[in-house]
């Protein structure tokens, strides 16, 4: 069955079975994660697609999956995954899209974009420097 899948790093928007290897935008290696096609279209005004109730349980299966040939993983403290997906699923419901918990959004759509879950956060310097996103839902794998 065909999904949705964006790239975390630029936001690219992928609708196939698999999600490419290489971003075609971007060019970034296993950069896709499995998104809702609510997120799709708001994103990028996609076109039909499967209808995922994109749920808490659902999007951790996704960004698990996403990690797997990754130097990163979730975060295996649960309680903190679980009041972060909490935040993410807040935002989404209050704000249209599943930004970060720990950052404040802009209100400029574009710039916002850099914002949702999971984000660009290999360029983050607590990335570099601690191994994990800005609010710990990544961690580098050891
Ligand atoms: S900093 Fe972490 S929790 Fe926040 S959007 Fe990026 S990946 Fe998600």
């Amino acid at each position: 069955m065909k999904k949705h899948w964006r790239c975390f790093v630029c936001n690219d928007i992928h609708y196939g079975i698999k999600p490419p290897e290489i971003c075609p935008t971007c060019q970034v290696k296993n950069a896709y994660v499995k998104t809702s096609s609510a997120e799709a279209e708001t994103i990028c005004g996609g076109a039909e697609a499967e209808k995922v109730d994109f749920n808490k349980d659902i999007f951790l299966e996704a960004i698990e999956k996403f990690t797997e040939n990754n130097e990163f993983q979730v975060n295996p403290d649960r309680e903190k995954v679980n009041l972060l997906l909490e935040g993410i699923f807040n935002n989404e419901k209050n704000h249209g899209l599943k930004y970060c918990p720990c950052r404040l959004i802009t209100k400029d759509f574009k710039e916002d974009l850099k914002l949702v879950c999971p984000c660009n956060f290999l360029i983050h310097s607590t990335y570099k420097e601690k191994g994990e996103c800005w609010c710990g839902l990544f961690k580098r794998r050891k």
